[in-house]
């Protein structure tokens, strides 16, 4: 019943005129392009030595490119679609009433509206559907991107391996490995299933109350997407929170599936996405690194994702003015953006145990010119991050990717999902300030003649050091010759050891025999350390120099460790010891790096780490808001609920009806600011021209030469900014696509014209319908060059004069207030403009119309 309520609101909304749609299509509009803030182009495949040298197959990551293709004008739109929630404005006054009569506490219900555990619905209906993009028989070739219209099918072809390569925007020529048989789509709805199981588990968000509604417009996602099903549109999806349409369309390289979101809600949280998983990759034996590429891609659809980032929301609800910080990092030498969200920051601090306030934020990897744009974590920092560039099998979940959902201000996370990510743990500040040549220990490695130990002693590797064709950039030469470094470009061109096949020390059943003449064991608790033992009477073989497998335990807080079956006890800074029956020393590794579980107690470390209710700076707590104490271990109702709200008992506001946020001072907008395509940032509608992708506000005379519908229209009031689209080809299709369509709404053909012409001769109609879709379609900015200004609210009376129309003008998300004047909105000197048309031009218009209807 309650659902029925909102859809009729929103029914409503479309007969006035259409209003509505013309509204929705405005907002598509706005939103037909990525906001252009990556300028340069991707490279890295190029010259990508890291990709296929590594002995792990993993999977590459193309969410940047994608990003980077939505970016041209096309057919990719993202869609708002506004949802209620529980505590929605208009919902309220029902749940008051229902809430009264069942005689439930304001406060037992509230808990109810707390967030839940996220519902992710899949779609399978759109696999192997797609005629030209979906393979069906070997030799098929299908659409791999956008392939150039006017080129034959079939050209260029796909062809990873070419100089240079064809990846994508190609012709694809399909295997018997890319068909998606029952074998292979079975796979896909298991993995897929253990996946939204958990997030479940690892995600809390406020439930959407009724259907979940999809505005189904155009077709959701990449690479042609796929078109929502009717029934989400018109009636919605029961008990779900995000809908992913799943595909199984081939992809080149070892790029096993890609994935994004394609609508999002008023608050900006995705509420439909696009997923593609490669038949290619659906093979028992990639079980394994699926389940891994599948959470890493539904974590660009759920909120990992620079579009997203500038719809997220702080504690008080309100938009995030600083998710990431871009600066020129002079001791990196580059470029660096970083993630400086509170509990990203928070949760790096516990993890690197970097307590300085010389560390700022966590680096996305985008610097350096590499042409990726900040979708995924910096390698070099986070090597086998579940959200770096790349992903293989021992890829895991680390807190710091949880937290930058839950900073988003959709989601609350759950801790206890993440996994252990050992690399970078204790390191301290420098390790994430300073460029990896300077890093210490096992993190280092400057020549390939020696084997050593991984950085988390788990596995002997080597040290792959690459001459390449070409210098590398400046920042990454680390070595005298300018062309060598490290074989992965998302890790910097880093040097550090890496596992050789049959390296592991733990895994007995991959590695190579355990040398006896060294006294080795291979099993779950050994480790690698630095050797040069031998038994009395042998020499140590050269290869085998430096390092073995050695068993290791921790007791009574000492670090201990076995050769040829005896247990000895390791100074416990780690150093040299001897065994019996042995030459040489074994070199023991500090007993914290081996046995301490808890963290490290790093200078600079707070009381109970600050409860995670806070930031931990040089040993002192900066409290989150809403937290307090020494340790911000206390919840307090901060601002006294800013005199809109009842403080309760356990520290918590509960804010009256028009408020919301931790401290009741964020004012909730009206319904309406949504429905058309608003942004409520504290009680007040916004119309952003950044918030839409492409769009920036430029000066208008710089708009007038590329117009050619508006240019009349527009030039009456030049002086100053107009949002617009900055790429002149997206500007003219604005104007076929949304001005037009506008226009002719509101100046319909038909009975209507006739109608018009016969009676309101003296009045324009037509030109005023025509000044009206062009002021809703591109408005002016205020002075700061954001706030797109709404139509004057004497513009909108000229229009219903001079049509005879029952436009709303008092609709406050379009139009100005009455009073306001013309440097305050759009439009605004119309009614001097409107001349009686001459009797000519009545005669032509008629037979316009005429021709038009034949
Ligand atoms: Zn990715």
């Amino acid at each position: 019943m309650l659902s029925r309520r909102g859809s009729d609101a929103g029914f409503r909304w479309g007969c006035k005129l259409g209003l509505g749609f013309v509204t929705l299509e405005i907002l598509l509009l706005f939103l037909y392009l990525e906001t252009k803030t990556a300028a340069y182009i991707e490279e890295h495949h190029t010259h990508d030595p890291g990709r296929g040298n590594e002995n792990i197959v993993s999977h590459s990551c193309i969410h940047d490119q994608i990003l980077e293709q939505r970016k041209k004008p096309g057919h990719k739109i993202y869609s708002v679609t506004p949802q209620v929630y529980q505590e929605s404005t208009t919902s309220k006054p029902l749940y008051r009433r229902g809430r009264a009569l069942l005689g439930l506490s304001t406060f037992s219900v509230k808990q109810r509206e707390a967030k839940q555990p996220i519902r992710i619905y899949l779609n399978y209906d759109a696999v192997g559907h797609s005629a030209d993009r979906d393979c069906r028989n070997v030799g098929d070739i299908v659409k791999l991107g956008e392939p150039p219209v006017n080129s034959v099918p079939g050209s260029p072809l796909c062809n990873v391996h070419g100089e240079p390569p064809v990846f994508g925007d190609c012709w694809y020529n399909c295997t018997l490995e890319d068909i998606s048989g029952e074998d292979k789509q079975q796979r896909l709805r298991k993995a897929l299933g253990q996946t939204v199981e958990w997030f479940g588990k690892a995600l809390a968000v406020e439930p959407v109350r009724g259907n979940l509604r999809l505005s189904g417009y155009s077709a959701c996602g990449q690479d042609g997407g796929v078109q929502l099903p009717r029934e989400y549109v018109e009636e919605g999806v029961a008990n779900v929170d995000l809908v992913l349409l799943v595909t199984t369309r081939p992809t080149t390289g070892n790029t096993l599936a890609w994935a994004v979101a394609c609508e999002r809600d008023q608050w900006g949280r995705a509420i439909a996405g696009h997923v593609n998983v490669a038949p290619r990759h659906l093979t028992a034996e990639a079980e394994t690194l699926l389940s891994a590429t599948l959470i890493h891609e539904v974590m660009h659809v759920l909120g990992f994702d620079p579009h997203a980032f500038s719809h997220f929301r702080d504690e008080r609800k309100r938009r995030r003015n600083k998710v990431t910080e871009q600066a020129m990092d002079e001791k990196i030498g580059r470029m660096v953006t970083r993630v400086v969200l509170p509990r990203v920051v928070m949760h790096s601090r516990f993890h690197y145990g970097a307590f300085s306030d010389n560390f700022t934020g966590l680096e996305l990897e985008d610097g350096g010119g590499r042409g990726t744009s900040g979708s995924h974590w910096e390698k070099r920092l986070l090597m086998n991050e579940i959200m770096t560039g790349s992903v293989d099998t021992r890829s895991v979940v680390s807190k710091m990717t949880l937290a930058l959902l839950e900073d988003s201000g959709w989601y609350e996370a759950n801790y206890s999902m993440a996994d252990h990510l050992d690399w970078g743990r204790n390191q301290g500040t420098n390790f994430v300030t300073l460029p990896c040549n300077l890093w210490k220990g096992a993190y280092h490695c400057n020549t390939s003649q020696f084997s050593g130990c991984t950085y988390n002693r788990e596995a002997e590797g080597y040290c792959p050091i690459v001459s390449y064709s070409i210098d590398l950039p400046h920042w990454a030469q680390y070595f005298p010759q300018a062309n060598k470094g490290g074989q992965s470009s998302l890790a910097d061109y880093c040097t550090y050891f890496v596992a050789y096949s049959d390296g592991s020390c733990t895994d007995a059943n991959s590695a190579r025999p355990p040398d006896r003449m060294l006294g080795e064991v291979r099993g779950s608790d050994s480790r690698c350390m630095s050797s040069s033992l031998v038994r009395t009477r042998f020499m140590r073989g050269s290869t085998a120099q430096g390092n073995g497998c050695y068993q290791h335990r921790c007791v009574n807080k000492t670090l201990e460790v076995a050769v040829d079956g005896m247990w000895k006890a390791c100074p416990e800074m780690g150093g040299p010891i001897q065994f019996p029956g042995f030459n040489g020393d074994l070199i023991c590794p500090a007993y914290h790096e081996l046995c301490s579980t808890v963290t490290m107690p790093a200078s600079g470390q707070c009381p109970n780490s600050c409860n995670f209710n806070g930031d931990c700076v040089g040993g002192q707590c900066h409290c989150f808001l809403g937290f307090q104490g020494h340790d911000c271990s206390n919840r307090s109702c901060p601002g006294q609920c800013s005199g809109h709200g009842q403080c309760l008992a356990n520290g918590m506001c509960l804010c009256d009806d028009r408020y919301a946020g931790i401290d009741c001072s964020t004012e909730v907008c009206d319904e309406q600011c949504s429905l058309h395509g608003g942004v409520c940032d504290n009680g007040k509608c916004e119309f952003r021209c950044s918030d839409y992708a492409g769009y920036t506000c430029q000066n208008s005379s710089v708009l007038l030469s590329t117009l050619s519908k508006c240019q009349d229209v527009l030039e009456i009031g030049h002086s100053g900014q107009h949002c617009a689209p900055s790429e002149p080809s997206v500007l003219q299709q604005l104007e076929e696509v949304v001005v037009m369509p506008n226009y002719h709404r509101l100046f319909p053909g038909g009975a209507r014209k006739l109608i018009n012409n016969l009676f309101h001769k003296q009045y324009d109609c037509d030109a005023a319908a025509k000044k009206l879709a062009c002021w809703i379609s591109i408005q002016k900015c205020d002075k700061d060059g954001d706030n797109r200004l709404r139509v004057c609210h004497s513009a909108c009376q000229s229009y219903n004069k001079a049509c005879g129309a029952s436009l709303d003008c008092s609709d406050l998300t379009l139009f100005s207030g009455e009073n306001e004047q013309g440097n305050q909105c759009t439009g605004s000197d119309e009614v001097s403009h409107i001349k009686p048309p001459r009797a000519l031009d009545a005669i032509k218009q008629m037979l316009l119309m005429y021709r038009c209807r034949e």
